[in-house]
């Protein structure tokens, strides 16, 4: 793979092949100042590098980081178009990120013609250039090469992944790129046409501007829109102006001029002209995050600290950033789904209501009427949409949670035209664009006028789709749903699926229920976080009313969860992504294997809290410190400390692989995969390859720990540390409470214990520690803000 252009894209896709293990040859221009390089001459080599490595470098320390784990940067190679720009001759994928310039760009894949192998691929990452324009006169083989690879920033995390066809890519070649980003970088690969700005800028960029002339006519204010266009509507929580003001506002000044002038028969090409606060904003240099100032800013305050200042768009002043009190964000807190707050925003009275009907009526007519222009197919701007800008439903799907048929006599008698097409599926009796048949999804073909199933759909198993048709059983917390092939799946649906009494109730019932009826047991679930943890507010409330029976109950029912899961006849198959923190990293520790997405965020975070892991995440980090010695030979002081110093600074991973450092995971029992939507399917396969190879639960085995040898190190560095003033008075007594369990307590020699003996101890430090007015506090500061609090 070569990568040519280290800027602020080309140097993170490279990392981002990185993880996905391949290696990159990453080229920029030469620094000129350098004098030649001869073959031999390293050191003048490294000169002419400067401009390359240096970009590498400040990618790898960018936040957030583009390396799933520092040690892959060794898969990257750098140099210059001048010195090396023939090694692309052992690439089988040129993928060019340099400025977007199309005389540069041709110039520049000029070159890569003359040295690339036949057959190898070329794709640039243009963002607006018509791919036509680029290939334009080049050799015939290099058209059928050619194509658009159009990755977002930052690659890493952001999903979509557009490719663009030029007009003679051969098919195979879109086919193989579609797979290999959907399989091999964890991509949601959407096919193109050659269109302004493709699909994910146009549509984007049509919908933020849509945004500022509505306000321009409603008046509602900054803050007011950010509100109403966030998550409340299913959007990042960056909603509209501070979304611009990330994505800098030159860059959408620059989209939204250029599709202006280069769609001149756009019926709604006059939404691309800037209002003229964003003209003026431009002259004034306020261009967003990366000027300090755009639709909001940092400021100082007299009285020290800062706070953020939303800008009037009427006066161009900043000022204190107003919370509004709308009765229709009151409203549409309080309800759960956003189909039913999609409703009550269209039908809304008053500024909001008119702002709503305009957001949503422009945007459907305009969608529709982008058929077959830029897609030929409804599904891909939803997609994409969700994709790249990260929406919880695409225009189409909203439209459908509206009602197609009353929206769009709504959307007639307020002005807004929808496409024909719209017209024709609902006279033909299709009244919604997606329906479900047999658990799988369609949607409305418009060329075959019929529904069809999603291409590449059975690649993925869904389980809001499954559950209407396989639900097994369900409470407030879980819903187990039968998966196929003789699996079950036990599904969290909780705040931020913390884990209360519900959860622990399903798991057992999961439990119960797979060992009757099915072979395996999968845990997953599609909300936004695995598992948060342990309901904190629960833990506080008793500890408050000093129920101390009650937390006993509750550590002790959690802690036989836990062992359930490991000692069941049946396979248990965890499948985290994103946060799998406390609880939610011990239920991991206890199952048979994990099935892990790229991106987790796994750690046991107790300590910041105030307390030691007690659900067997203590007790399973002492089971593998000695295993570690047993198996390794490494000195069991050394595995020790090194588990006990995870658990006493809370260390979260910033991926899986660094969950695999950490310790969380261990790859004879765990795999990693890049894409998200595989993640369940591939978590069923594994239960049930562990279910038709013979599944037998281990046999308990006691574990070895190293009582006062190993509490005596531990003791001496927590008061050195408390006595330097390195930690507080109560981190050391957090601090000992774990040293205690994890070492088995006071034992005078290492010994061998039963794992209910370390439970029993990780629940006695549990409960202690909730007796401490400090903890108690920690607990009350991460409930009200989210802070740790190191008391
Ligand atoms: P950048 O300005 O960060 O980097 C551009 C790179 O091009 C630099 O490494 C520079 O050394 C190189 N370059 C400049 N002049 C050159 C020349 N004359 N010859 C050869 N190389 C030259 O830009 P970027 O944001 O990384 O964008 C790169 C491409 O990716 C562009 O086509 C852009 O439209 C596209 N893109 C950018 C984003 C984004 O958010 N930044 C998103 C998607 C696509």
């Amino acid at each position: 793979m070569a990568v040519l252009g280290a800027g602020i894209m080309g140097s993170r896709i490279a990392c981002h092949f990185a993880n996905a293990g391949v290696e990159v040859l990453l080229l920029d221009r030469p620094d000129a100042s350098a004098v030649a390089a001869s073959a031999k001459d390293s050191s003048a080599s490294s000169a002419r590098n400067r401009l390359v490595n240096e970009a590498l470098e400040a990618a790898r320390k960018s936040n957030p980081p583009p390396l799933y784990r520092q040690d892959s940067i060794r898969l990257i190679r750098t140099g210059n178009f001048e010195d090396d720009l023939s090694e692309i001759s052992s690439a089988d994928w040129i993928l060019e990120a340099i400025v977007e310039n199309l005389e540069i760009k041709r110039a520049l894949l000029e070159q890569v013609a003359a040295f690339r192998l036949p057959g190898s691929l070329v794709t640039s990452n243009t963002s607006g250039i018509p791919l036509q324009l680029i290939s334009k006169g080049m050799p015939d083989e290099f058209q059928a090469h050619f194509c658009g690879t159009h990755f977002f920033n930052p690659p890493r995390y952001l999903p979509l992944l557009e490719i663009i066809p030029g007009p003679r890519t051969d098919r195979k070649v879109i086919d193989f790129l579609l797979d290999y980003g959907d399989r091999y970088l964890g991509k949601t690969t959407i096919r193109c046409k050659d269109t302004p700005a493709f699909i994910a800028n146009r549509i984007g960029v049509f919908s933020i501007m849509n945004v500022f002339h509505a306000v321009e006519k409603t008046g509602l204010s900054v803050e007011e829109v950010d509100q109403l266009t966030g998550p409340l509507l299913g959007r990042p929580k960056s909603a509209t102006f501070r979304t611009a003001d990330l994505v800098g506002l030159d860059t959408l000044a620059h989209v939204a001029r250029g599709l202006y002038e280069q769609c001149p028969d756009d019926e709604q090409r006059e939404l691309f002209r800037l209002p003229a606060f964003l003209e003026k904003m431009l002259e004034q240099n306020r261009l967003g995050s990366k000027t300090g100032e755009g639709f909001y800013k940092k400021v100082r305050k007299e009285a020290g600290g800062s706070e953020i200042q939303a800008l009037g768009l009427d006066t161009l002043e900043y000022g204190p950033s107003k919370k509004t009190n709308h009765l229709l964000l009151e409203a549409a807190r309080a309800v759960d789904s956003l189909d039913g707050r999609l409703k009550l925003f269209v039908t809304a009275e008053g500024k909001a209501g008119a702002f709503f009907r305009d957001h949503f009526f422009g945007l459907f007519s305009y969608c529709s009427r982008r058929i077959p222009e830029i897609s030929d197919q409804l599904y891909r701007i939803d997609e994409v949409m969700k994709a790249g800008f990260g929406w919880e439903k695409g225009p189409f799907e909203m439209w459908d949670a509206l009602g197609v048929a009353a929206t769009v006599k709504a959307m007639e008698e307020s002005g807004y035209q929808p496409a024909g097409w719209v017209l024709e599926m609902l006279q033909a009796g299709h009244s919604t664009f997606y329906t479900v048949e047999s658990g799988r999804r369609q949607y409305y073909s418009i060329p075959e006028k019929s529904s069809v199933d999603i291409p590449g759909a059975s690649a993925y198993l869904s389980l809001e789709l499954l559950k209407r048709e396989a639900f097994v059983w369900g409470n407030n917390g879980v819903t187990l749903t039968d998966l196929g092939q003789g699996i079950l799946n036990c599904e969290f649906h909780t705040k931020m699926n913390t884990l209360g009494g519900d959860l622990i109730e399903g798991l057992n019932k999961a439990v119960t229920l797979a060992e009757k009826d099915f072979e395996g047991l999968v845990i997953a679930n599609e909300g936004a976080e695995f598992s948060v943890g342990a309901n904190l507010s629960l833990v506080l409330m008793h500890a408050v009313e000093q129920e101390w029976d009650e937390i006993d109950f509750l550590v002790r029912t959690f802690q036989k969860t836990m062992l359930r899961l490991r000692y069941s006849t049946i396979p248990v198959v965890a499948a985290p992504h994103n946060r799998a923190l406390g609880g939610g990293c011990e239920l991991c520790l206890h199952a048979d294997y994990v099935q892990a997405h790229a991106e987790l965020y796994m750690g046991l975070v107790e300590f910041g809290v105030g307390i030691i892991p007690a659900g067997g995440g203590t007790k399973e980090f002492a089971r593998r410190a000695a295993e570690e010695t047993s198996k390794s030979g490494i000195d069991e002081l050394d595995a020790l400390k090194s588990r006990y110093m995870t658990i006493a600074t809370a260390q979260v991973s910033t991926s899986a692989w660094e969950a695999v450092e950490l310790g969380y995971l261990d790859l004879k029992n765990a795999a990693i995969g890049i894409n998200r939507k595989r993640q369940l399917l591939a978590a069923r396969t594994k239960a049930r390859e562990l279910a038709d190879t013979g599944y037998q639960p281990p046999v308990p085995e006691n574990i070895r720990v190293l009582g006062r040898l190993g509490l005596g190190m531990f003791t001496v560095g927590a008061s050195n540390m408390a006595a330097g003033n390195q930690i507080s008075e109560h981190d050391g007594k957090i601090a000992e409470k774990l040293a205690w369990v994890i070492c088995g307590g006071d034992l005078t020699a290492p010994s061998e214990v039963s794992e209910q003996y370390l439970l029993n101890l990780e629940r006695e430090a549990f409960l202690s520690l909730c007796g401490e007015r400090k903890t108690l506090e920690r607990m009350q500061s991460i409930l009200r803000g989210g802070k740790v609090l190191r008391n």
